[in-house]
């Protein structure tokens, strides 16, 4: 069990981070979902033991992270935002190479791990190609082959399917699940689909703040009959957002159609939506 309490975070800009965040995490795979600048990556990189919170505390299992970073990294697997890799480098030899500085300095073993690995992430046959020539996809597999090196029983990936093709993504999002069974994987994102596809617990973080916590089915049933839809016009789509709760306005076809909540049907036109975590996560953004 992962205990984060009452996390605080603000950086020397005067830039508020995190806000007095708690969050309880267990095995399987966890969502932490917010738009570009909530938080997450300053809240991943704290729980990964790469910058200190101003207060409150994070205890992994037995491990105190603030005061044990040391036993926290032997035990972690982290995927970051920015996963720069050295291009003239192929992933076996830089797979054997990290696998030396985590420790495994028996060949026999380490050989026999880097192949498992890049079986794993399905890199085995492009072992020998250079990193620098992968596609977005194959860096961030081999970015997950990396973070397993070393049994860890906390994963975290951070914003790692943005910038992936459809085919890429499903594929990364398979290999994700299959590893989330035992351990706790906790993936950042924006993208709502990834959580609901893949989370039996999440969190929405905005502005710094957690705003909602739960099993995205239950987060769904919180707002259910309370959607609404309608078709109108570019110009009209002020004035319904000055005399509804829009929670969302999507082009379809050349017209808008805005999202509204309302515990009542609002009137001529709407009609009702089955709620979906998409309209849970922007009516907590909005
Ligand atoms: P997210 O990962 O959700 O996009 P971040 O944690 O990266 O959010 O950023 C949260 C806020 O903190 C943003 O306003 C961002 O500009 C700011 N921020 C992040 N890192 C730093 C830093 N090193 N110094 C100053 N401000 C930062």
């Amino acid at each position: 069990m992962l205990q984060i309490t009452n996390l605080s975070k603000t950086y020397p800009n005067g830039v508020q981070a995190l806000k007095n965040v708690s969050l309880n995490i267990s095995n399987g795979m966890f969502g932490l979902l917010g738009p570009n600048g909530a938080g997450k990556s300053s809240l991943m990189r704290t729980i990964a033991t790469l910058q200190d919170a101003d207060s409150g505390t994070i205890q992994f299992g037995d491990i105190n992270v603030t005061t044990q970073k040391e036993e926290l990294r032997k035990v972690l697997g982290y995927l970051p935002q920015e996963f720069g890799v050295y291009p003239k480098v192929s992933a076996e030899e830089m797979l054997h190479y990290i696998a030396r500085l985590k420790g495994i300095g028996n060949d026999k073993e380490r050989k026999e791990l880097v192949k498992a690995l890049l079986e794993q992430v399905n890199l085995y046959q492009h072992r020998t190609k250079y990193l620098g020539g992968y596609s977005g996809g194959m860096k961030q597999r081999f970015g997950i082959a990396q973070a397993l090196i070393g049994n860890p029983k906390l994963i975290i990936v951070d914003e790692p399917t943005a910038g992936l093709d459809p085919a890429e993504r499903l594929r990364f999002n398979n290999l994700l699940s299959e590893i989330g069974e035992n351990i706790i994987v906790i993936l950042s994102t924006h993208i709502v689909d990834d959580v609901s596809e893949l989370c039996n617990d999440m969190a929405i973080i905005a502005n710094g703040q957690v705003v909602q916590k739960g099993h995205p089915e239950a987060l769904v049933t919180q707002l259910q009959h309370q959607v609404w839809t309608k078709k109108v016009k570019k110009e009209e789509v002020a004035q319904y957002q000055g005399e509804y709760k829009v929670i969302l306005s999507k082009l379809s076809a050349g017209a808008v159609v805005i999202y509204v909540t309302s515990e009542n049907d609002p009137g001529i036109g709407f009609e009702a939506h089955k709620t979906t975590l998409e309209d849970i996560y922007f009516a907590n953004i909005s």
